[in-house]
């Protein structure tokens, strides 16, 4: 079956195609888009039907089911990049109103304001309270850079004396991160990360993730990117590195595409299985691949309710459990009028692996406790039980954030890699926007200096 991205292979200038892009998730759209910017010919090859990868979103019975919860830093650099490349979208921020902390099996009321924060009974005593404020006052004033290589839990022993608050900033750690691993996860890292959501806060989007995905895919499209579908690349080989077009990428058809360059945006594990046929490929690079692929991931379950049972409730975020519920519809166009849809979410960690039916039962217990009834208007669940949020947990171990690879594969010529676990800046999928640009500008510029050379009569082999 065809759909309105899908293009058949006899459309594509086969021996033309200059940059060839594997993998069409954000990481991929982005990159393929950006190149075709600026005029060159970019084929974007992807093993689903659709494009969009993770940040796909279902339709179901009118409500838009992103897969987990999805929200979009406005101050991350993946927002400045979605605005560089004109993709619109609109939603709400989201607020602490209606929102609750859960701890030791009680319920408290997100404080949001400073006289929420010097009421709440979840920090107790005067001093608790006022270490919180002057925590959240300077988080600005830390520099991530020198933390790098700190892990979180050895970080918020150092810096936060009292338990309460210790627990309330783990807290905010996961939630932004969706790491659930302090024992091994950059402190500077995730001290970016809080920064990044304090300063813009978080939004919604109306439409789900969808609407990103259809702003990229019709932006590649506009730039001439050629799209194929339902193919997946199953080796690519460097042919030639003296001749024009040194990479010759096989398909799952049997065809193939040969290109100058080539964009790997798909996982780590994707990357290392077509990576180790080549010879190109030092063992180091592969093994740092492999070391680096410790995944972010998170058991969710998404639910659509006819109505909400507590209509003034939106969700509440465990502090002494790894537990996450939301109601996206209270900010966004995500469910039709009067019906709700709601992310509940465990994180998992590496002492948290996935036991699918337990947690399931977790997730739906968390709803008892926080939309009591729901049971009876519920329209739709999607268990998701093993996501990978993020391919790579940014670790102190590795030096943080600059431990995961670049964007250049070494010792090869014009191979890259790009997505949520490459490149020195942001995470999530502000990592996969931001690789994206980072290898479409390395390509860019050798396009331009050889251009340069050729127009002063060198001649300019690729
Ligand atoms: C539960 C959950 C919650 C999340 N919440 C947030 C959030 O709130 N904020 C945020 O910023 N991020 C969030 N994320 C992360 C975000 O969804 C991802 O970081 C982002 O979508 C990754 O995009 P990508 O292009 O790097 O990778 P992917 O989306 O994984 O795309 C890779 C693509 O490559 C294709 N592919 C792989 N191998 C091949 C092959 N051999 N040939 C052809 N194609 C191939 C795959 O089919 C896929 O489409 C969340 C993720 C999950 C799962």
């Amino acid at each position: 079956m065809t759909n309105q991205y899908q293009f058949e292979l006899s459309d594509v200038e086969i021996n033309k195609g200059r940059i060839v892009i594997l993998g069409g998730g954000f990481a991929g759209l982005t990159a393929a888009t950006l190149i075709a910017h600026a005029g060159m010919s970019v084929t974007l090859v992807e093993r689903s039907t659709e494009a969009g990868g993770r940040a796909r979103t279902s339709i179901l019975d009118g409500f838009y089911l992103n897969q987990g919860p999805h929200t979009i830093y406005t101050a991350g650099p993946g927002a400045k990049i979605l605005k560089e490349l004109g993709i619109s979208y609109t939603g709400k921020k989201v607020t602490t109103g209606g929102y609750y902390a859960l701890k030791k099996g009680k319920k408290y009321p997100m404080p949001g304001s400073l006289r929420q924060f010097l009421t709440t009974k979840l920090l107790k005593g005067l001093g608790s309270k006022i270490e919180a404020i002057r925590f959240f006052a300077s988080l600005n004033k830390i520099n991530p850079e020198y933390i790098q290589d700190i892990n979180l839990e050895d970080w918020i022993n150092k810096n936060i004396h009292n338990a309460d608050v210790k627990d309330l900033v783990k807290m905010l750690s996961r939630i932004t991160t969706y790491a659930n691993d302090i024992e091994t996860q950059s402190a500077g890292a995730t001290i970016t990360q809080l920064q990044i959501a304090f300063a813009g806060g978080v939004i919604y989007l109306d439409g789900g993730w969808q609407t990103l995905v259809n702003g990229l895919t019709a932006a590649a499209q506009d730039a001439g990117v050629k799209i194929l579908t339902g193919k997946r690349v199953i080796r690519i080989e460097n042919v030639d590195s003296n001749i024009s077009q040194p990479w010759l990428v096989r398909l799952s058809d049997g065809n193939t595409i040969s290109s100058q360059a080539l964009i790997m945006a798909v996982g780590p594990k994707d990357a290392y299985d077509l990576l180790k046929q080549s010879s190109l490929v030092s063992s180091s690079f592969l093994s740092q691949i492999v070391e680096g692929a410790n995944p972010i991931r998170a058991a969710t379950l998404d639910i659509a309710l006819t109505t909400l049972p507590m209509p003034n409730v939106f969700g509440a975020y465990g502090v002494d459990n790894p537990l996450y519920l939301s109601t996206h519809s209270a900010f966004a166009r995500l469910a039709p009028n009067g019906g709700a849809l709601i992310h509940v979410m465990k994180y998992l960690g590496s002492s948290i692996q996935p036991d699918p039916k337990a947690d399931r039962e977790e997730l739906e217990k968390l709803m008892d406790l926080v939309q009591p009834g729901w049971r009876k208007v519920v329209v739709k669940e999607r268990f998701l039980p093993n996501m990978i949020v993020s391919n790579a947990l940014v670790s102190a171990s590795q030096g943080g954030i600059y431990g995961r690879p670049d964007v250049k594969v070494p010792g090869t010529k014009n191979l890259y890699i790009v997505g949520d676990w490459v490149g020195p800046e942001g995470l999530l999928a502000d990592a996969s926007l931001s690789s994206a640009k980072r290898a479409a500008e390395k390509i860019l510029k050798i396009r331009n200096e050889k251009e340069k050379l050729a127009a002063h009569g060198i001649p300019q082999s690729y």
